[in-house]
Parts: structure tokens; sequence; C-alpha cells
């Protein structure tokens, strides 16, 4: 299982997304899915099994690339592995993949289903979308609406989100899932691992325990929980992509 996202000057979501998605196929996983901007709208394609039927769907959909957008590899924890239970999940404003388990969904789907929420999935990430779109509607901010939601989501999660409204950012966030952000020349990345991004870029920054990251095409601010901005630190990976692909 694993996540990518892409923020750039240039429409390249679907070429840094599909290759991001091959170089995580070794972790395992069922099915996999992608949400970019077409059109000004989000637009989400999934499908179960391999990359390559995702690749193929994109092509024979004519999607086109994007400025901005999310993949996922799924490997099923709640649902069974078929199309509505793959990610990216969406409610609302907010799109997002997950990698990990959000063990009080059960309780926050209650609280969902009382504010008129209606589901598609069985899974747990769906619940997480939900939740997202939910307090950000209350009227906060985007940072204090992720603050919000983590502090109300037991157990593990690597998120890349998208909110409709804001088609130049991509927001991320992670407790006890792994997830990095990767630093290139007028474009950003996410990754479950370094790998993932190598034939772009060597540049990256780990996420620590519950930081939220918002990335821009040429900016990269991260926040501890308390949304005290971190002074990160860019590392170099040392890995050759060749060596790895
Ligand atoms: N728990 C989520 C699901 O079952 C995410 C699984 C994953 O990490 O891929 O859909």
């Amino acid at each position: 299982c694993g996540i990518v996202g892409y923020v750039g000057i240039n429409p390249k979501s679907n070429q840094v997304l599909l290759d991001g998605l091959k170089s995580l196929e070794y972790r395992g996983y069922d099915s996999a899915g992608m949400a970019s901007i077409v059109n000004g709208e989000v637009r989400v394609i999934k499908t179960r099994g391999k990359v390559a039927n995702l690749e193929k769907k994109i092509q024979d959909l004519q999607v086109p690339s994007s400025v901005l957008g999310i993949a996922h590899t799924r490997w099923a924890t709640h649902g069974i592995p078929n199309q509505s239970n793959a990610h990216p999940h969406h409610h609302g404003k907010v799109t997002l993949v997950h990698n990990g388990i959000i063990e009080n969904y059960g309780e926050l789907k209650e609280v969902l289903l009382k504010q008129g929420y209606v589901f598609e999935s069985e899974t747990d990430t769906e619940i997480a979308a939900a939740y997202i779109d939910y307090v950000y509607a209350k009227g906060l901010d985007k940072l204090a609406t992720l603050q919000e939601a983590n502090r109300a989501f037991r157990g593990s999660f690597a998120f890349g989100i998208i909110f409709s409204d804001e088609q130049d950012t991509l927001y991320a966030m992670r407790r006890n899932s792994p997830l990095i952000v990767a630093v290139g020349e007028n474009e950003n990345y996410i990754a479950s691992d370094v790998p993932a991004i190598l034939k772009y870029t060597k540049q990256y920054i780990l996420l620590d325990q519950d930081e939220i990251a918002v990335l821009r095409k040429d900016e990269i601010q991260v926040y501890t929980l308390d949304l005290d901005a971190v002074d990160y630190e860019v590392k170099t990976a040392t890995m050759d992509a060749s060596a790895i692909a």
C-alpha cells in the first residue's frame, strides 16, 4: 500500500503519480486510484487490481494530466477489495487517500450519519474523508480543520488531501504510517517512501508524528499538531533511482 501526491507548475500529475505507484508496488496492494483536477473539478479514477489497470483506465478515459493530484495503492483492512472501496474517497470539498486504520471509525460514522452523510463504501477511510469535510464545513480554516480531525482520529494514518476550493495546494498529515514530503523545482511531492519520487528529486523532508504539511508548487510548510511552524531539515537521498527501478 502506498501514497503519492504531486503539485507543480507543469501538468505532470499522471506521469508522476503512475511512476510513483509503480515504484511502491513492492509493498503489496489490491486496488489503485487517483484524484486530480480536471476542468476545475476534482476527478477520481479507481480500479481493482494492478496499477497497469489504473493506467489503462486513465488512457481510455483520456484523463488529462494536471498540476495537482493524489494517488493510492490499497491494502484492504476495512471492506473487501473492490472499486467502491478503492481510494481516493470523496465527501463534500474533501478528497483523500489514506494508508492505515482509523480505529474509531464506527463512533465517527454515528456522528456523521446524524449529520446526514451517506456512505458508498465499507471503508474506515471514507469516514475520515467525511469527517474532515464535516469539520471544515463548520467554518474552520484548513489547518484548524486538520488539527481537529487529527485529534478525533484514533489509529494510524498517512493522508494526502485535496480541498476542492484550493486547487493549487496539497495537504498531508501522518501518524504511525510513513509519509515523506519531497522537494522539486517548481514542483513538490508526497510519497510513502523515498524511492517513489527519486526519478524526479533526491531532496526530501521526513514528516514527524502528527505533523501537517502544506505543499504548493513553490513552497512547503510543515506544522506541528499545535500549528507551530516547523523549521524542517531537507535531506538528500543517497539512493540512485536506477538502482531501485
Ligand atoms: N484502512 C484503509 C482501507 O481499508 C486503508 C488501507 C491501506 O492502508 O491501504 O481502505
